[in-house]
């Protein structure tokens, strides 16, 4: 019995005391935030109604935790985000507001297939445009936590002010866990540089005003860079013996000099005899498909910095119109890469002396130039891409 009770004491201890202290220390930051956004020059009465009784979100802080089972191959993101489904409901959609995105595409200079296509990718085309967490509290949770505070905080202060300037209630300011807000997905930053009234009432509603919404995505494409007679880039066929090395978004060449060398349209068309920059790049890696890529679509990575992703938004526009299909995603089967196996190829990469810029788990740019440089010393094709098959020739040391 005795001892029974010494381990509920411990328990209750250990259970109680941790969640107590960092209340405490939640509100005493708020109580310094408060102050810093009132000099800030956000009104009392805002702060008040936003910051009142305020909590931190314990879920929030476990979807920022999570780390994915396993990352996804070209092939599954891009049959996840462009399949027939979301090709057919994007069709219907760019119909029915036709006269808006019309409208406003040739206002901003952006043809409304792209304005859809992020709006499919974001939100599924507005379905989930409301959100399910308080934006407030999700990003007040962020910032108090220790691990990127300072781009939470300056999130939660642009919250703080969108609110103060009217555009929308504190109930109403919902979004994702991690404070993206609306069709699109603004985070509040985003928001106080590039969102519009379009309607012109006074408020930028993103969240509920279809208009606001597509006039403020539009414009950020535009202030990103965005050029309306330049299509987004293409599918390519390269030519036998291709050199790898060159597909890389740092290697640049007129169409004239790719055509040289041999990349053609599919289907072994010559490119088109215009005087543009591109790139190639071959997101499966040799096995997989090419793509010529354009301004546009270093703009589509200012919205969002992944290659994947920017094909998904290329890749839905295109076919929403009645473009062509990519011919191939890749290798069919397998699997990306786990976090632990991505770190496990970091560090045999590191071990090796190829710099992978850190052992996170996270097989980025820096990863994949070292996997390129081991495939180079090795002799294989440098195409720079973390398959199973590379990852187990690393690990086996061949
Ligand atoms: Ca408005």
């Amino acid at each position: 019995m005795r001892h029974a009770i010494a381990l509920v004491v411990i328990l209750v201890f250990a259970l109680s005391s941790p969640v107590q202290a960092q209340e405490q220390s939640f509100n005493a930051w708020l109580g310094d935030l408060r102050a810093d956004a009132r000099s800030k020059g956000i009104s009392a009465a805002t702060l008040e109604a936003a910051l009142t009784g305020l909590e931190p979100i314990p879920r929030v802080i476990e979807l920022d935790r999570r780390q994915p089972e396993f990352t996804w191959t070209f092939r599954k993101y891009q049959e996840k985000l462009v399949n027939d489904q979301r090709i057919k409901t994007a069709k219907k959609k760019l119909a029915a507001n036709a006269k808006l995105l019309n409208e406003i595409g040739k206002k901003y200079g952006i043809h409304p297939r792209f304005l859809v296509a992020f709006w499919g990718l974001e939100t599924d085309f507005g379905r989930l445009a409301e959100g399910y967490f308080p934006t407030i509290a999700a990003l007040a949770t962020l910032a108090h936590d220790g691990r990127r505070s300072k781009f939470f905080r300056a999130q939660l202060l642009a919250a703080l002010k969108i609110i103060d300037q009217g555009h929308i209630s504190v109930e109403r300011m919902k979004g994702s866990w991690a404070g993206a807000m609306g069709h699109f997905q603004f985070i509040p930053t985003t928001f106080d540089a590039y969102a519009t009234d379009y309607d012109g009432d006074g408020k930028i509603d993103i969240w509920g005003n279809q208009a606001d919404a597509y006039a403020s995505a539009a414009n950020f494409l535009t202030k990103s860079g965005w050029k309306d007679d330049e299509i987004w880039g293409r599918e390519v066929v390269l030519p036998d013996g291709f050199d790898f090395n060159l597909a890389h978004m740092k290697v640049k060449k007129t169409l004239a000099q790719w055509q040289a060398m041999g990349v053609r349209k599919v289907g072994g068309v010559k490119l088109p005899r215009v005087d543009m920059q591109a790139s190639i790049v071959a997101p499966a890696g040799a096995q997989g498909p090419a793509f010529l890529i354009y301004g546009n679509f270093r703009t589509i990575m200012v919205w969002n910095r992944s290659i994947f992703y920017a094909l998904a938004v290329g890749q839905l526009a295109d076919r929403m119109v009645g473009r062509a299909k990519f011919t191939t995603l890749g290798p069919k089967g397998g699997r990306g890469l786990s976090h632990a196996e991505g770190k496990d190829l970091q560090q045999r990469l590191t071990d090796m002396g190829f710099d992978t810029g850190g052992v996170d788990g996270i097989v980025g740019a820096k990863s994949r130039e070292a996997i390129r440089k081991f495939q180079r010393a090795a002799g294989l094709v440098p195409d720079g891409h973390p398959s199973m098959d590379m990852f187990e020739r690393i690990r086996k040391g061949l």
